[in-house]
């Protein structure tokens, strides 16, 4: 239970994660057009043809804090992003973790299949610390998603719609919740990744002290980047539901930029996802990391540019 980086006055940590090619990619010979050359520098190397139609890599670099390999674990990247962040949360801050990416590159594989069982197993582990012990603190759990959908009389309407906030008392406690969550999550959906690809699912442990929030974790899986593009589809249920994933993406930048800042004024109103992490986003004590996940493959360049061009707008200046 080591950190792999203390914590510091650092409020907004951005990192990259690139995912190995799967096999579909291998097999249609899709090409690997990323590197990180040192363990904070992605670079995209982009396929281009000249006039003359000779062909040309197109280099661009990027800075994070972090950027993962895809030889790099599940626990590496926790250790490096949220881990710091459950110290917040034990100290009374506010923790807030985002998983950003387009579909397929990864949110999930590093959010919900691993980093909530990693928080909640440290959580439990850090309780047992005298000095926290001390503190007396009860841990709840909450699992939810917000998306945009038609409601009974057929209107549009952001919702949110999950489990209660509960007690927990084990990791085992808080895997069970984990798997009411998920099975929730999928049931009723003609296709759960065609619906996870456009909710925001959101994972929260709570410390009270008597009753009284002490500190929050928050974990989100967010909706896959490349779908707030559907704005211009010939389809009006997917022209509204991109048109509100673009919404809470971009008043999501704005609202990690204004933490970042000491902004006296946060956007946080300007989406249902934001209003939903207010306390997050508002808190004296808040820490906020992004974990931005990338397909290696050249057939996703434009998207994975998209995603390394948002998360470095996201950095602190
Ligand atoms: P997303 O949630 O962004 O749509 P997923 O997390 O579901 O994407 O990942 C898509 C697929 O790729 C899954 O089958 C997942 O197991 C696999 N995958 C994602 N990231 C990695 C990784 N770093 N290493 C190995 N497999 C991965
Ligand atoms: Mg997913």
């Amino acid at each position: 239970l080591t950190t792999a980086d203390p914590v510091d006055e650092h409020r907004i940590c951005v990192c990259v994660r690139k995912r190995p090619l799967n096999k579909k990619e291998t097999s249609l010979k899709d090409l690997d057009v990323i590197t990180i050359p040192s363990k904070d520098v992605v670079m995209v190397h982009e396929p281009k043809q000249k006039v003359d139609l000779t062909r040309y890599l197109e280099n661009q670099t990027f800075r994070f804090d972090y950027a993962f390999d895809d030889t790099a674990s599940n626990e590496m990247v926790y250790r490096f992003t949220a881990l710091p962040l459950v110290e917040t949360v034990f100290e009374g801050g506010m923790a807030t973790c985002f998983a950003y990416g387009q579909t397929g590159s990864g949110k999930t594989h590093v959010s919900f299949y691993s980093g909530n069982v990693f928080i909640a197993r440290d959580v439990f582990l850090m309780l047992k610390k005298p000095s926290y012990k001390k503190l007396e603190l009860e841990v709840y759990a909450t699992f939810f998603e917000i998306y945009s959908g038609k409601v009974k009389d057929g209107k549009q309407q952001v919702q949110v719609v999950g489990l209660q906030e509960r007690e927990v008392r084990s990791v085992e406690d808080v895997l069970k919740l984990i798997e009411m969550g998920n099975s929730c999550r999928t049931s009723g959906q003609t296709s759960a990744n065609a619906h996870s690809s456009r909710s925001h699912a959101v994972f929260q442990i709570i410390l009270r002290k008597k009753g009284k929030l002490h500190g929050k974790f928050s974990l989100i899986d967010l909706a896959g980047n490349e779908r707030g593009a559907d704005t211009s589809s010939a389809d009006r249920q997917t022209r509204l539901e991109g048109a509100e994933i673009n919404k809470s993406l971009l008043a999501l930048k704005e609202c990690i930029r204004a933490l970042g800042r000491n902004k006296p004024h946060t956007p946080f109103r300007a989406s249902k996802l934001t209003q939903v992490l207010r306390d997050s986003f508002i808190g004296e004590n808040s820490r906020t990391c992004m974990i931005a996940t990338i397909s290696p493959g050249m057939g996703s360049c434009e998207n994975t540019l998209n995603t390394l061009r948002y998360a470095n707008r996201v950095k602190e200046f």
